[in-house]
């Protein structure tokens, strides 16, 4: 029950309503949770010339140094920010010479600390309009996971089209749409240095489908034509060289120096092919 009280300030009448019984306090936000190695903070990595691995155990965050300033390739979940500007600085990048942040997907754990990343360094953020979509909304609305895997939200600041470049100093990145994972899904490709030759380096997002409903799903009616068109895509990547947002999935282990179970684009996409092809019959036969 509320009960009004009223008060003279000057010539104003203000009023509240106090309610005799405190409202319900608002629920929880549930908490996303995901494996400690995730959130393991691990020493810059250096994968080729001016190429480093910044970001956890089990997370991708890949730095490149160039003339002109240095590009971050996806930013891990939203508790990793500090880290990261701390590995920058440890292998020479100020933070207000980090220029442009690309990403794989916009799923909480790549894209979760880049609104904190683009306050501290000024970088400009680009990516595909889905993804774009899906950042701005800090994760809200997806696809599969609906609101579970929220983080600040982050504004692009320069959408790209499929095989648009973005050019920094002496690097220049190709982007390649692979939609499935999310509709925004993209492998950046790029050619580096590594013993004083040259290596095309591809940096594919994950071909998963985590519990994904493949089969009828109102929200993403194509989503298999996708994945198959996307993996035709990857298999024709320049890939001398292949990282992947979840190293696992690419065979590194960033915490193994050996690395003796890393794969190759097309082995890549031939592995996600054959499970997700056996995902599928399985709904097919429910
Ligand atoms: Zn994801």
């Amino acid at each position: 029950m509320a009960v009004i009280r009223c008060s003279v300030l000057g010539v104003v009448l203000l009023c509240s309503a106090a309610l005799a019984d405190p409202p319900t306090p608002f629920p929880q936000q549930e908490a996303y949770t995901v494996p400690q190695a995730w959130l393991q903070p691990m020493a810059p990595l250096q994968i080729a010339d001016n190429v480093w691995q910044i970001g956890t155990d089990e997370l991708t965050s890949l730095l490149l140094k160039t003339r002109e300033g240095a590009i971050l390739i996806d930013g891990g979940m939203p508790q990793s920010a500090e880290h990261l500007l701390a590995n920058m600085k440890a292998v020479g990048v100020a933070p207000q010479t980090l220029k442009w942040i690309l990403v794989s997907h916009g799923h909480g754990d790549h894209a979760g600390s880049l609104a904190a990343i683009k306050q501290a360094t000024g970088a400009r953020l680009v990516a595909n309009a889905e993804t774009a979509m899906l950042m701005v909304d800090g994760g809200a609305h997806d696809i599969h996971f609906g609101d579970d895997i929220l983080y600040p939200p982050v504004r692009v600041d320069r959408q790209i089209q499929d095989g648009e470049q973005v050019s920094l100093g002496n690097v220049t990145l190709t982007a390649h749409f692979i939609p499935g994972h999310t509709p925004g899904s993209m492998a950046w490709t790029w050619q580096g240095m590594r013993d004083a030759e040259k290596l095309d380096i591809a940096y594919v997002d994950s071909l998963t489908a985590p519990g994904y409903q493949l089969v009828d799903n109102p929200r993403y009616p194509h989503i298999v034509a996708d994945f198959t068109a996307t993996f035709k895509t990857v298999k024709a990547l320049p890939c001398d060289l292949l990282l992947t947002p979840h190293p696992g999935a690419s065979g590194w282990d960033y915490t193994d120096a050996t690395q003796s179970a890393r794969v190759g684009c097309a082995d890549y996409a031939q592995k996600a092919e054959t499970t997700l092809r056996a995902q599928l019959k399985a709904q097919q036969a429910d």
